[in-house]
């Protein structure tokens, strides 16, 4: 396969027909109504074609898949013998999510390529179905590393012949802590493979990988601006840390948008702001890490039919999100880093949509939102956060908007009538004027019961004018407790790789441990606790939260446990592996990158 020969006038728009794909995965995309590449297609595809290996810097919604997939089903021997696992293409994806979504996109794209199977492989599914499927033959494989790991451990698959591999949201993979499974697969490929690298961002740990196991790959960058970044209004408000439960239910209460995401820093925050708003009448869910998948893609289901409007998620949780309706972010908390603002608010403004994001700020955290100003090259508009009289007339307004449409059905008899009686002068010879009584019939329709409402109005000026005015003795005071004391109060054991120094976490009590166990295994918490209780002669009251990620857990210990202790729990076994348990000291690439560790006032 050759680059096309074709010479395009320099001001043309590329098509899809100038790349030089075989004519069957033209078809494809004909048939996907795909007619102009996107950027990182127009250059992906011509070089993958050439034979060339790549790394490709973009972020979501920037039409990845299509760029690595079709020059992949390109690479492809057809009439070579696939059975038993011998597979000639992997696409390596860090969630079981992920993992569907691009195995579905290329089956789409192979459509017109007949006796081409494509097999998506990720925990928490039975392994059988996916073996038999080995076992018969398959030329693509897109999994998630820990199950390819799996499956090459039980020799169900083998990668001696394969001639593509794709690493797709690399970034994503190795802050999940599939580095050394990245490693070993890379391992068992031949040499002579051709290599696809697709990471949102290149820190130092990517650029190794790619160093090490590709061979002078083309590199392609796709600038920020030309993704789905420019079609989302990007806001922020200055809102202190206890107000933001009550500012969120009343930016939501006035929101038109279809959907919404709101994202917090750590589970329990998710977990917390979730029920606060259920709480308050919101159809609002939580998923984090700790939702189980099936669980997850309920949930993701509801969003996207409509049943639910409010996704509460961390941002781990959130990776892969596609749901048109989303018309609004709103990142309750302040993300650690910019890369991880920018894939937030990717979740809204898809599908050509636009969107709008609304950045929560605490008043300390000022220099953190020029930081993220500055990283993305987008200054942040402030926006008001709705007052309750907002939220009355956002109300008012809905329901008067309803009511020609009420006239329209008719039927109101009844009502006329009651109002014609409550119309006529009473015992004092006074008649209710009708427009007082039919707004004290709106005000009650929108909840709002006069003397309550007015007290929360005035409070709520009173504090936007505090916030505004900066430096009273009382904000200076709530920031401090902001800072230390309230947010480690309420989200106990949650911040876990907040501002805490390198080398080796701290649990809220105790000391947080990794074990190399994780979903992808199976690994349930009961099993560790079980595994920690008999081999370490643990209590259960020793052990804290459990955190079980892909291919690792993380468990928080109270109880110092000695090398001793250590070595005998390190040889137990959870779903059949070795808990070979250390002190976490996160993955590299967990870490805020070394600008954001500094205080917000000097960043
Ligand atoms: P990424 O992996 O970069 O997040 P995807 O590959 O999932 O992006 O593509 C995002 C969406 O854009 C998908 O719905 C896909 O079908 C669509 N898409 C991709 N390329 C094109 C194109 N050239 N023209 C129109 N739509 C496209
Ligand atoms: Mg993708």
């Amino acid at each position: 396969m050759s680059t096309p020969d074709s010479t395009l006038p320099t001001d043309a728009q590329p098509t899809f027909r100038d790349l030089g794909l075989p004519a069957p995965l033209q078809s494809a995309v004909d048939d996907l109504g795909f007619t102009t590449p996107s950027p990182i297609q127009a250059e992906a595809v011509p070089a993958l074609l050439a034979g060339r290996d790549i790394t490709g810097v973009a972020q979501t919604g920037t039409g990845k898949t299509a760029a690595f997939g079709l020059p992949l089903l390109a690479a492809l021997d057809a009439d070579a013998d696939v059975s038993r696992g011998h597979v000639q293409a992997l696409v390596l994806a860090p969630t079981r999510e992920l993992a569907m979504q691009v195995a579905e996109a290329v089956e789409s794209f192979a459509t017109h390529l007949p006796g081409v199977q494509v097999l998506p492989v990720y925990g928490g599914a039975p392994y059988q179905p996916q073996q038999r499927a080995l076992r018969d033959g398959v030329h693509v494989v897109v999994g998630t590393p820990g199950r390819v790991m799996d499956h090459l451990d039980r020799g169900a698959l083998h990668l001696d012949t394969v001639k593509f591999l794709v690493l797709d949201e690399a970034d994503e993979m190795l802050r999940m802590g599939f580095a050394e499974d990245v490693e070993t697969i890379f391992g068992q490929a031949p040499a002579e493979r051709q290599v696809a690298l697709f990471s949102a961002t290149m820190p130092p740990a990517i650029r190794q990988v790619a160093d090490t196991h590709l061979t002078d790959p083309v590199q392609i960058a796709v600038s920020r601006q030309s993704s789905t970044v420019t079609t989302v209004e990007q806001t922020y408000a200055v809102v202190p840390f206890r107000h933001k439960v009550g500012s969120l239910v009343r930016v939501l209460a006035t929101s038109d948008a279809d959907a919404t995401i709101v994202f917090t820093r750590t589970r329990a925050a998710a977990e917390e702001v979730g029920v606060a708003l259920v709480e308050r009448g919101v159809s609002a869910a939580t998923i984090s890490g700790d939702v189980a998948q099936k669980e997850r893609e309920k949930i993701v289901e509801r969003l996207r039919s409509g049943a639910l409007d409010v996704l509460v998620a961390t941002d781990v949780a959130a990776r892969g999100l596609d749901v048109d309706r989303i018309g609004l972010v709103v990142n309750f908390d302040l993300p650690r880093e910019a890369e991880a603002y920018v894939h937030r608010i990717g979740r809204t403004g898809r599908a050509g949509r636009t969107g709008k994001a609304l950045s929560f700020v605490t008043p300390h955290e000022r220099g953190k939102l020029k930081h993220i100003e500055r990283t993305i090259r987008t200054r942040l508009v402030e926006a008001e956060i709705p007052s309750p009289r907002d939220v009355s007339a956002h109300r008012a307004r809905t329901i008067l908007s309803t009511v020609p449409t009420r006239l329209e059905a008719g039927r109101l008899d009844l009502y006329t009538q009651l109002l014609t009686e409550h119309l006529t002068p009473g015992e004092d010879g006074t008649t209710p004027d009708p427009t007082q009584v039919a707004a004290a019939l709106l005000a009650l329709a929108v909840g709002d019961d006069g003397p309550q409402h007015l007290a929360a109005q005035a409070e709520h000026e009173k504090e936007r004018a505090e916030v505004k005015g900066g430096r009273t003795r009382e904000t200076k005071r709530a920031e401090r407790s902001d800072r230390d004391g309230d947010r480690t109060r309420r989200h106990p054991r949650a911040d876990r790789d907040g501002d805490r120094p390198r080398g080796i976490r701290r649990a809220a009590e105790g000391t947080r441990y990794r074990v190399a166990v994780g979903h992808a295994h199976g690994a349930q918490p009961r099993g560790i606790v079980g595994a920690l209780t008999n081999e370490g002669g643990l209590r259960g009251a020793d052990i804290g939260k459990i955190d079980i990620f892909g291919s690792f857990s993380l468990v928080d210990i109270t109880k110092p446990l000695d090398d001793a202790a250590m070595n005998k729990i390190g040889r137990a076994n959870v779903a059949g592996r070795q808990l070979r348990i250390a002190p976490d000291k996160g993955a590299p690439q967990a870490r805020a990158p070394r600008s954001e560790r500094r205080p917000a006032h000097t960043a």
